[in-house]
């Protein structure tokens, strides 16, 4: 898979013509994902302002600090064709794009944009209503073209490779931060670019579904909840979590355990196209709740995945938004026991004509190391 392939040429006109639908004068996009959405261009996030200005009609261009533009002609935005607007040490880079864009009523913000540089916006565009470029570039960046898709499979078999070798470093008698290193060194050899989370959850930690790693001493009899991502170089990312046991688990562990089994696999069921996104997290949390264990999933079944770890379209009761053919998120239910332990199992879905297609693929029964 090429650059082309993942970030079209293409979706600059296609991002103008939303903007215009949208009501917008123009996007500012600083570096983040939604910059490399449109651009392909994986910009650092740094102090000087870096900022593709897309006008809804008219001339895009790419507004640079001149020491930054040689990586941004060497990126993937070089084949947009657009104007690389270098500035100098002692020029105003705001007051160059709002001469740039004239003007304007009401702009775009990228979503990630850090407030130090819209509140300059706010001063160089005085009277420009400012709103999220993500009311325009969310319905694209939702539905993942085939190419996208590719890029997620690929994220989901390298995390999946991680996952196979997990057993070999979970033993009774190592920390949780010992096992999360070899996790993490696995992560980059499988391929990632960057090391995003790993999560080793043991004994009651495995209560707190965002818990990291700490020093505490993986004990025999416990689950352990490992949950790992990165991102791949072409900027998709992994995400997927299996619960193993370090030896035989205790029997109200067993118990529940099946029960979340059956309510993965009961929200992958129900993926397909013009299903809401809160009726995929009710098909898990009715088994839950049926169960008993109700009160103990205490977070959405999912979000999206892409480009960035958590995006849209996000898996929650409330969310009526109908699935569409190239929607991709995580199916991640979980059951947390205060105190004593905790189980989740995780993996990336993508919305098909025919229903949910899973990404991952590694055993979802308990895995007993
Ligand atoms: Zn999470
Ligand atoms: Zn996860
Ligand atoms: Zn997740």
């Amino acid at each position: 898979m090429t650059s082309s392939d993942l970030y079209p040429v293409s979706r600059l006109a296609a991002v103008q013509e939303a903007t215009a639908k949208a009501g917008l004068d123009a996007l500012l996009l600083t570096p983040g994902p939604d910059l490399r959405y449109v651009s392909g261009y994986d910009a650092k996030p740094l102090e000087r302002l870096t900022c593709l200005v897309v006008p809804a009609s008219g001339e895009p261009c790419m507004v640079v600090p001149r020491l930054e533009l040689p990586a941004a002609e060497a990126s993937p935005a070089s084949r947009l064709g657009l104007e690389f607007v270098a500035w100098d040490e002692t020029d105003d880079p705001y007051a160059l794009v709002a001469a740039r864009l004239g003007r304007v009523a009401k702009v775009g913000l990228a979503d990630r944009m850090w407030a130090m540089s819209s509140l300059r916006f706010r001063d160089a565009l005085p009277g420009a209503e400012q709103v999220l470029a993500g009311s325009v570039l969310r319905e694209l960046r939702m539905r993942k073209s085939p190419a996208e898709v590719a890029a997620l499979r690929e994220a989901g078999e390298a995390i999946d490779a991680v996952h196979r070798r997990v057993p070999e470093f979970l033993r009774a008698g190592r920390t949780e931060r010992e096992v999360g290193r070899d996790i993490a060194e696995a992560i980059l050899a499988a391929g990632h670019a960057t090391v995003d989370f790993v999560i080793v959850a043991s004994g009651p930690n495995g209560a707190s579904p965002h818990h990291d790693v700490s020093d505490r001493v993986i004990q025999a009899g416990e689950p352990v909840v490992v949950d790992i991502g990165g991102q791949l170089h072409n900027g998709y990312c992994s995400d997927s979590t299996r619960t193993y046991s370090v030896g035989e688990p205790p029997a109200d562990f067993a118990a529940y355990y099946e029960v979340l089994r059956r309510a993965q696999e009961a929200a992958c069921a129900a993926v397909r196209p013009g299903v809401s996104c809160e009726s995929v997290d009710a098909a898990a949390r009715d088994v839950i709740a049926e169960a008993g264990y109700g009160g103990y999933f205490i977070h959405r079944t999912g979000h999206g995945i892409g480009i960035e770890t958590h995006e849209e379209p996000y898996i929650v009761a409330g969310n009526g938004e109908p699935l569409e053919p190239g929607h991709a998120f995580s199916v991640e239910p979980g059951i947390y026991l205060p105190g004593r332990h905790g189980a989740r199992i995780e993996d990336i879905v993508v919305c098909t004509e025919n229903g949910g297609e899973r990404l991952n693929d590694t055993p979802r029964e308990l895995v007993i190391v």
